[in-house]
């Protein structure tokens, strides 16, 4: 048992957080988290319509008695989203946590704040990290460059951006980008986190609903296998490679690209239907450089479990080597 100050504020076993993934951090994933000792955050934008939400959000309470939060995020998008809603809807349905990303997510403090909600902010510089604390933020959670999805313009990876981001501010951090084992957490509190994210590890498991190719294809490509888009946007999205993101790249290698020009590629829809057929050529998939350490598709339980034997025997058996 590792107990931390992300345990305690979050009411939870293990120091162990999965955070929004877009269409995938749904009720069955969440709930199998929690089930499993640690935390899952079911992403709001996944469903199109905000009232989707708190159907959702009821169906993983009926999966599972234990804590698990929603995450916002707010980047630029195709869609016109009705942030408002979606917060409206977490509140009425008594959500204790809110994970916040992309943006500052200022705006919407006093109202989180009043209505008793716990927030996490994702973010990818001690300058961000910095300013969530000020602005009440109760956790950061620092995305290194290593990371899936979208990991900043910083490129500063874990191994500095965890103990800086340590040194500047004094609110409880979760540690994301590159984690998928238990020396991975082990690492992560070693550098001054007080817990753990993982997203693409824990879409290779049992209950992710995706379709097996996308859990397969995690396994089969290695920590090499990503590629950055939409970089000449300043909006960087770490993917898994593929022809489209080959033809994304190429586009933006000719300069000046505009949104418009790679949209049909880009298009979260698009990545939507990848995730449910399996046809891992269709679109862009966000994944990160954990793919390396990724070889087998367990239950969240095994994977927790696993985790925390690997961790404690760490700290328990090469510590007690080396500390003489
Ligand atoms: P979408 O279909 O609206 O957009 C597809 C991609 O294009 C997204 O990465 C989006 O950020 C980007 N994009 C859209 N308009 C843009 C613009 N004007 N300038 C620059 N980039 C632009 O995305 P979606 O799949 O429906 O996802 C909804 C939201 O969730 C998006 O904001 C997306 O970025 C975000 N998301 C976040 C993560 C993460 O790592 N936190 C992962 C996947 C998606």
């Amino acid at each position: 048992m590792l107990k931390t100050r992300i345990t305690e504020l979050f009411g939870i076993e293990r120091p162990i957080v999965q955070g929004g993934l877009m269409w995938i951090a749904r009720a069955e994933l969440a709930s199998a988290v929690a089930n499993a000792g640690g935390i899952g955050f079911m992403t709001a934008l996944t469903f199109q319509e905000a009232e989707d939400l708190r159907a959702e959000i009821r169906k993983c309470r009926e999966m599972t008695d234990k804590p698990f939060g929603v995450n916002l995020t707010f980047l630029p998008s195709l869609r016109t989203i009705d942030y408002p809603a979606y917060i409206k809807i977490c509140i009425e349905e008594g959500i204790e946590f809110i994970e916040t990303a992309g943006r500052n997510p200022e705006p919407y403090m006093d109202q989180l704040k009043s209505a008793g909600i716990k927030v996490v902010h994702k973010c990818t510089s001690v300058r961000h990290a910095i300013k969530a604390e000020k602005i009440g933020c109760d956790v950061v959670s620092i995305d290194g460059f290593e990371a899936a999805g979208h990991p900043g313009e910083d490129d500063v990876t874990s191994l500095i951006l965890i103990p800086a981001t340590r040194d500047a501010i004094d609110i409880p951090i979760i540690a994301s980008g590159g984690f998928a084992d238990g020396r991975g957490l082990v690492g992560c509190l070693g550098l001054g986190a007080d817990g753990m994210n993982m997203g693409t590890r824990f879409v290779a498991t049992q209950e992710a609903p995706v379709h097996d190719n996308v859990k397969q294809a995690l396994i089969d490509h290695s920590e090499r296998d990503t590629r950055l888009i939409m970089r000449t946007l300043r909006n960087t999205e770490r993917v898994i490679k593929n022809p489209i993101v080959d033809k994304v790249l190429e586009i933006e290698s000719r300069g000046n690209t505009k949104i418009e020009d790679i949209a049909p590629y880009v298009s979260g829809l698009v990545g939507k239907e990848m995730l449910e057929d399996g046809d891992m050529q269709k679109g862009v998939m966000s994944a990160g450089q954990c793919m390396g350490l990724i070889r087998d598709i367990p239950t969240c339980r095994e994977l927790l479990d696993r985790i925390m034997a690997q961790a404690e025997k760490i700290i328990k058996e090469k510590f007690s080597q080396v500390i003489v």
